[in-house]
């Protein structure tokens, strides 16, 4: 049996008052997921501070949603993975498509910002996924594979042993349109064929999450499929009730 996970990926959204209170309720509603599914939110850094606090014991990890790729120094505004520890922050998702697109993160900057989380015992969530034009033109299975073969093969067997990986088809992502199940499922057999070509039977134990528009009305027949672990979740993550919604689709 491998984990179930739902994740919730809040990005640039709520005010720290707001993000405290919808930690809140998703605190106040954790049990109606049951304790076999494994919740995950990961706020803006401003709020990581007191939504540990409010999710402490509660069954609610929090992650964050990006490190950087140094260890300390003189890095204006960036913020260490040692940081993020100190705080009991226990994921980070990294390789997003945003931060793959919009702040240029390569395949180089995320080997040396998961060695950052690795060394401070963050556990990643590393992002994958093709874009619209990559698919239609086939070439996805082709992009996916390179962006598992130039960043996790780097791991240790210990390393990988704890990572999650998500499918996140950019075209997906924040459009309304949901990969099909049979799509995802797809794609995660083949991510765990490729995780499994270099770490052997180790790959059958990694949680694939899938993202991009998953809700309440969509989760239940994407968990379905063998290789979906869960969900990495953006705009359904923003309310408690939807969350914790998707929480309730396994
Ligand atoms: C995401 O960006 O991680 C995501 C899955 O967003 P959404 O659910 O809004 O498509």
């Amino acid at each position: 049996m491998r984990r179930k996970i739902v994740a919730g990926n809040w990005k640039m959204n709520t005010l720290p008052a707001e993000g405290l209170e919808l930690a809140r309720a998703i605190v106040a509603k954790r049990r109606e997921t049951g304790p076999s599914v494994e919740l995950i939110v990961c706020p803006p850094f401003t709020h990581l501070s007191e939504v540990v606090k409010a999710t402490r014991g509660e069954g609610v990890a929090v992650g964050a949603q990006n490190c950087a790729a140094e260890e300390k120094g003189a890095y204006t505004g960036e913020v260490s993975a040692a940081m993020l520890a100190a705080l009991g922050v226990e994921y980070v998702i990294l390789g997003h498509s945003e931060r793959r697109e919009y702040y240029g993160e390569t395949s180089d900057t995320l080997n040396r910002k998961l060695a950052m989380a690795y060394a401070n015992r963050l556990v990643p969530i590393y992002c994958v996924g093709e874009k619209l034009e990559e698919r239609e033109s086939g070439r996805h299975f082709d992009v996916v594979g390179a962006q598992l073969r130039e960043v996790v093969y780097n791991l240790s067997p210990e390393q990988f042993s704890s990572l999650i990986v998500a499918y996140e088809p950019v075209w997906a992502i924040g459009t309304g349109k949901t990969a099909t199940s049979e799509q995802a499922q797809e794609m995660h057999a083949y991510i765990r064929r490729t995780l499994a070509e270099k770490f052997g039977a180790a790959a059958e134990h990694t949680p694939i999450l899938y993202g991009g528009s998953c809700k309440p009305s969509n989760a239940q027949e994407l968990f379905a499929k063998p290789d979906v672990d869960g969900g990495l979740i953006g705009g359904a993550a923003l309310e408690a009730d939807s969350f914790i919604g998707i929480g309730k689709s396994f």
